[in-house]
């Protein structure tokens, strides 16, 4: 197991779905990939909140493998974020996004993390996701995900860390917007040329698409009858998909296989309540059993 370095948001949250409504709960792209990627191996957070950002707050970090002393918490407001889901979960309104306490932001990656063999740059400022890079010593293996915001706004400061990067971790649109090509196969090849080795493209509801060199792997989405709040399912899914890697010896083919299942797994999960809430309560067992209930989804006999 080798611990698993992340840069991201954390957040309250304030989320509508048709299933219902919360108002400022602890959300945020780090909170929930860290949550993810703890069952499988050790996280170390860090991030920024303000000092409305309380020790109970603090307390869904109890009790897993997440290290906080990464975690500066400076006067101010945390940042928030209102999403609205439209009755297709896929359509999402961002009501606002206040960056707050997030607005000054420098990530400071102490000392004791500067060794961090695995990093997570979770979707940030690239400006600062290269100062992130500038401060780890040589990891093995770097992974990195965008939005749309970053790939029109700042084009040139995210080719550079683009370049700097072994895996890219992105939606179908986004992947799209960022290489120029319709063709998911052929975003793929423009992304690799670009830098990152591998692409693992995510596709909502239609589940995962992965590249290494020449080879795909995909994965359906687990069909769900009850989908509650989607919020956070692509961190969720990063979460999952780099714990494992980071808890696996080696990274191969196969492993990176199992990763993209394992990632899938968790974001099943996380989409089935509102906000963290089922991660709060997820154990490796009903992790391992629906990972069996992947695989049943997938196979089939030959011709
Ligand atoms: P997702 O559903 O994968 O888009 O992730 C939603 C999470 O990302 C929420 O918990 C938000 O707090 C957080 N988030 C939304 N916008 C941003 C942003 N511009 N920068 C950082 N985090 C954000």
């Amino acid at each position: 197991m080798q611990p698993v370095l992340t840069v991201g948001s954390v957040a309250f949250d304030s989320i509508k779905t048709p299933a219902g409504e919360v108002s400022r709960v602890v959300g945020g792209a780090a909170t929930y990939f860290s949550l993810a990627a703890s069952l499988f191996t050790p996280v170390r957070l860090v991030a920024v909140v303000g000092d409305d950002f309380g020790p109970g707050h603090l307390r869904i970090f109890d009790g897993r493998p997440i290290d906080l002393s990464g975690l500066q918490r400076v006067a101010g407001e945390t940042f928030r974020w209102r999403g609205e889901y439209h009755h297709d979960l896929n359509q999402r309104d961002t009501i606002y996004t206040e960056l707050n306490v997030f607005d000054a932001f420098r990530p400071r990656i102490p000392a004791a993390f500067r060794d961090s063999p695995i990093v997570f740059l979770a979707n940030i400022h690239p400006a600062l996701q290269l100062e992130v890079l500038d401060q780890v010593a040589s990891p093995r293996l770097v992974a990195l995900d965008t939005m749309n915001y970053w790939i029109e706004g700042t084009p040139d400061a995210l080719r550079r860390v683009l370049a700097r990067v072994h895996v890219l971790i992105i939606n179908d649109e986004e992947a799209r917007q960022l290489s120029g090509e319709r063709n998911l196969v052929a975003a793929a090849r423009a992304i690799r040329a670009l830098g990152p080795r591998r692409v693992v493209i995510k596709r909502g509801e239609h589940g995962v698409l992965m590249t290494s060199g020449e080879r795909f792997f995909a994965a359906p989405a687990m069909p769900l009858e009850v989908v509650c709040d989607p919020t956070g399912a692509g961190d969720t899914f990063a979460g999952g998909f780099i714990g494992y890697l980071a808890s696996a010896p080696q990274m191969t083919d196969a492993v990176l296989a199992q990763a993209v299942v394992a990632g899938s797994t968790m974001a099943s999960f996380a989409v089935q309540e509102f906000g963290v809430d089922r991660l709060l309560r997820l154990d490796k067992a009903a992790v391992a059993a629906r990972f069996g209930e992947f695989r049943q989804l997938t196979q089939f006999e030959p011709l």
